[in-house]
């Protein structure tokens, strides 16, 4: 964790839930973390499916755990079936968006000129955008990993340092995730720093930069203790109260 870094460990339920099982999962972090030394050193939050806002609204309303979605509209209101914006995201109370996550990118085409626009709605609304960016197996196989990093983030960083100010930032090298192959710590440093140094050029060093890609309790610690990273997104292991709670404690 990167001095002066307030760390953060966010969840990402993806597509996985019911209202029985969001009841009991969000009730259990909620008691412990509220009971555990933990909130004092590192912000949580849990990105879940846009029909449980109001439901994870309800249940985590002056906890000290934040919420949040995991997409947004560029668009503010409109003729967009299916889309859901910002402002809605905002009367739900959400503290962050997921923008750029490579599921989307791979599955719904999103760009990175896309992705710049999301995180700038979200901005437009108060809502913090959580940029992930992160290169493939075969992009890291050719050497281009810090190529790839670089054209993720160029038009996220020509917002501006201003804006860019107001983000959080999450390195998901896409063969980590889900996959139980975690980045080594070195291997993730690498990447971070990468990052940092793009950031302290674009004038906002002091953003936070999460990793995710099969974070466990059991790894967590030592890949929050690498310099330039500031807390995780944390998938698969985020559905069970316990070892998120863990994680948490890691940050
Ligand atoms: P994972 O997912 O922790 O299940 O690997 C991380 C993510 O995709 O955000």
């Amino acid at each position: 964790t990167t001095q002066n870094i307030r760390p953060l460990v966010l969840g990402n339920w993806k597509m996985h839930g019911s209202l029985a099982g969001n009841g009991q999962l969000l009730s259990a972090i909620r008691s412990a973390w509220n009971q555990s030394s933990g909130a004092a050193a590192c912000d949580v939050g849990v990105c879940v499916p846009f029909p449980y806002l109001s439901q994870t609204e309800s249940a985590l309303t002056d906890s000290d755990i934040a919420w949040g979605a995991q997409d947004i509209s560029v668009h503010a209101q409109g003729a967009y079936t299916g889309e859901v914006a910002g402002p809605m995201l905002a009367e739900f109370g959400c503290r962050y968006v997921l923008v750029g996550h490579s599921e989307r990118r791979a599955m719904h085409g999103e760009t990175s000129e896309l992705v710049a626009a999301k995180a700038q709605a979200a901005l437009a609304v108060g809502i913090t955008p959580v940029v992930c960016v992160g290169e493939t197996l075969a992009e890291r196989d050719a050497g281009r990993t810090l190529d790839v990093i670089a054209e993720q983030l160029a038009p996220v960083l020509a917002l501006g340092s201003q804006a860019v100010g107001a983000m959080v930032l999450a390195y998901e090298p896409v063969w980590a995730i889900g996959t139980g192959k975690t980045a080594s710590p070195e291997q993730a440093q690498e990447v971070h720093a990468a990052i940092r140094a793009r950031l302290a050029q674009a004038g906002s060093p002091g953003v936070r930069v999460l990793y995710g890609g099969s974070v466990k309790a059991a790894n967590a610690a030592s890949l929050f203790a690498m310099q330039d990273i500031d807390g995780g997104l944390i998938g698969g292991a985020a559905l069970q109260a316990e070892e998120f709670l863990r994680i948490a404690e890691a940050g």
